[in-house]
């Protein structure tokens, strides 16, 4: 066809097509194979082609594909809620789903919100985010997510506060060092409290991990415990938006496992169905559900494919799959073995290598010993990710530098699944791409 009549990312142009793919691996129409070290959109956690996917998929079409959750629930649906509160940690234990990421974090803003009012407090509507922040593409998530180049457009309709410091060690907003700063941006939350009055405040949310907003943002140790001691102290929940963290991307069943930090809410998305279907969820905790079970026993939220059983047919035989083959355990150790060889390969233009499991950042600067950060206009990211194509791999866009201004930075996150000889492909392909980099930095 020489007429397309999909809308693609980049209006009038043109992208390759996909013919199939195998575990790590994606095979063009064209013949070209690409190692996909982004997973997709950080989403692909299991590898493309997993027969025991297909096969539970077809499975269940073959039994019934849509209910209407008013009407009925089904076995898939039930199963896949029983799985998540047996992996999530403490009695994150009720799943409510949905089809997005986006759908996800606005659902869990509205029920921090209804939460209050069941609890008969309904001044606390606020929801309270970070500055160098994503939660998603529709208004209530985009309002929540500290992203200037996505929200912009559409400030009029922007309810969310993210104003708190992001915790970015390598350009710390309060110019300190860890540990002397003395965990100063988990404190600019409570000073952000004190402002708008806690009387007014839902909620606070966080990705335990700074995804797209700032290529994978490691806070230091006691960083969440001090977050989650504010949110107690001052009556607010605190929201995990796991979207990219999730399901055992960073190593941990959830990234917050990373500290001794038990959120209210827990946001699922990507990971969750693996690229094989549509699905995300809200996960409260016993706490939570209690003061709906008390007060409206219903949540003001939901979508004609919530708890869709082909979907949650799906992610349940992702979860099984990652069970079965030790893939988070494998995550932790691959995670580290890609992030040190990243490191050692001692390029002057990578300023920084962050993240943790198979969620690896790395921001790229002009000069390492300054962090002199690429001007925007140079596109330094989007520019090795497409010498990265050239050369085969897969690597996934993200924001990093000096705050509402120049900087640059890529993600690594392959599948789970990477063994040995794929690390080292990764690599042979990922060091192509640098060599020629720098060589046009010259
Ligand atoms: N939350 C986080 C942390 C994300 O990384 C994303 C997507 O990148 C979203 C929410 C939105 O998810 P979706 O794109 O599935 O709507």
């Amino acid at each position: 066809m020489d007429r397309s009549y999909l809308i693609k990312p980049q209006i009038g142009g043109k992208l390759p097509e996909i013919s199939f793919g195998r575990g790590v691996y994606l095979y063009g129409a064209d013949g070209r194979d690409y190692l996909d070290g982004s997973s997709g959109a950080i989403t692909c956690s299991i590898g493309h082609g997993i027969k025991e996917v297909a096969e539970a998929m077809h499975t269940q079409a073959k039994k019934i594909s849509f209910v209407y959750r008013s009407q009925f629930t089904s076995a898939a649906a039930e199963a896949l809620a029983a799985k998540i509160a047996e992996w999530l940690p403490g009695d994150l234990n009720h799943s409510f789903f949905v089809n997005s990421g986006s759908e996800a974090a606005e659902t869990a803003m509205k029920m921090a919100i209804q939460y209050w009012q069941e609890k008969g407090e309904p001044s606390k509507t606020i929801v309270l985010s970070r500055w160098r922040s994503y939660h998603g593409i529709t208004m209530g998530a985009l309002s929540l997510s500290g992203f200037p180049e996505r929200r912009e457009r559409f400030q009029y309709h922007m309810s969310g506060v993210p104003d708190i410091a992001p915790p970015y060690c390598a350009r710390c907003p309060f110019g300190k060092v860890y540990p002397e700063c003395g965990l100063m941006c988990a404190e600019d939350l409570e000073r952000s409290i004190k402002r708008r009055g806690r009387q007014n405040i839902a909620a606070f949310i966080a990705e335990p991990i700074v995804g797209a907003a700032g290529a994978c943002l490691v806070p230091p140790a006691g960083y969440y415990e001090k977050i989650r001691e504010i949110c107690t102290a001052n009556e607010i929940l605190f929201i995990a938006d796991e979207v990219m963290t999730g399901m055992g991307r960073t190593g941990n069943v959830l990234g917050i496992q990373h500290w001794d930090c038990q959120p209210d809410l827990a946001v699922l998305g990507k990971g969750l169905g693996a690229g094989y279907a549509p699905i995300a969820a809200v996960v409260a905790t016993d706490r939570v559900m209690e003061a709906f079970l008390q007060g409206s026993r219903s949540i003001m939220s939901g979508h004609t494919y919530s708890a869709n059983p082909q979907s949650a047919a799906a992610s349940l035989a992702v979860l099984q799959y990652i069970e079965n083959n030790h893939l988070i355990l494998n995550a932790e150790q691959q995670g580290d073995r890609l992030k040190t060889m990243i490191t050692e390969l001692d390029e002057p233009f990578i300023g920084d290598v962050r993240g943790k499991g198979l969620l690896i950042g790395i921001e790229l600067v002009q000069d390492r010993a300054s962090m002199k950060p690429f001007l925007k206009k140079q596109a330094a990211g989007a520019r090795l990710i497409e010498l990265a194509f050239k050369n085969g791999l897969l690597l996934y866009p993200a924001s990093a530098g000096v705050e509402g201004g120049d900087g640059d930075a890529v993600i690594a996150a392959p599948p789970l699944t990477i063994n040995d000889r794929e690390l080292a492909e990764f690599m042979k392909r990922f060091t192509k791409a640098c060599s020629a980099f720098r060589a046009e930095q010259r």
